[in-house]
């Protein structure tokens, strides 16, 4: 596991080339992202606990449009834990998975009720006892909708570009998080994410990458490069 956040968190020491190649490449991503934040709509920590669930093999814009009839539907925590699961499946059934998805966010639902008071928990190791809440999806919460720096989302363009920018050789999602967190500062660890996701997105995608209008193609050595 990760490596707990803590207050004294330092990045290990880089030699130079890499801590220069690191430094360019996070100037790079706050020149084309000054101020990016979470893609999925939400209102309060409970709401994107719960829009992070249903975005598992689903895009946030189809989550973003699912959302907001269903936060009009359940006001609570404890509408959630109310309805009926095939109720739920039904409402969210175009984000796909829908079973498992209605399964978690009652279970969470639940688990908020009886055990934290309602409240969702700012600390990642509760977090991670509330059903649907796995690793990434405790860092977008704590992260997005608390300031918590409690690790690095990784998420599929996260994985990808890590590995093309040789910020690690890891696939596991875990291993490659904790090679993130020994080299970034924490107060880069929510930024980073929002930032490279965003770049995920719009330049550095997964099949024939934009490297021509991309600022790191001059250090990037992936092999999937489109430029020379
Ligand atoms: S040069 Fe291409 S492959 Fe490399 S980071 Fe930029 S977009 Fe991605």
């Amino acid at each position: 596991m990760p490596a707990a956040a803590t207050k004294t968190h330092k990045p290990k020491k880089l030699s130079e080339k890499k801590a220069e190649r690191l430094r360019t490449i996070l100037a790079a991503l706050d020149m084309l992202y000054p101020n990016v934040t979470c893609a999925l709509h939400h209102g309060n920590a409970w709401e994107l606990l719960v829009a992070t669930i249903l975005s598992a093999q689903c895009t946030d814009e189809r989550v973003n449009k699912v959302t907001p009839d269903l936060f009009r539907k359940y006001p609570s925590i404890r509408a959630f834990a109310n309805v009926p699961q095939a109720e739920l499946a039904q409402d969210i059934h175009s984000t796909g998975f829908f079973n498992n998805k209605s399964k978690s966010i009652i279970g969470a639902a639940n688990k908020l009720l009886n055990e934290f008071n309602g409240e969702i928990p700012r600390d990642i190791d509760q977090l991670l006892t509330v059903p649907g809440a796995a690793r990434k999806t405790a860092n977008v919460v704590l992260g997005t909708a608390f300031g918590i720096a409690s690790g690095v989302v990784v998420d599929t363009h996260v994985q990808r570009i890590c590995q093309r920018l040789e910020l690690t050789k890891e696939s596991d999602p875990v291993k490659i998080e904790r090679d993130l967190m020994a080299i970034l500062p924490q107060d880069r660890w929510i930024s980073f994410s929002h930032q490279v996701i965003h770049f995920g997105r719009n330049i550095c995608v997964a099949r024939k990458p934009k490297c021509a209008e991309c600022p790191l193609q001059t250090i990037c050595r992936a092999p999937d490069k489109t430029v020379p």
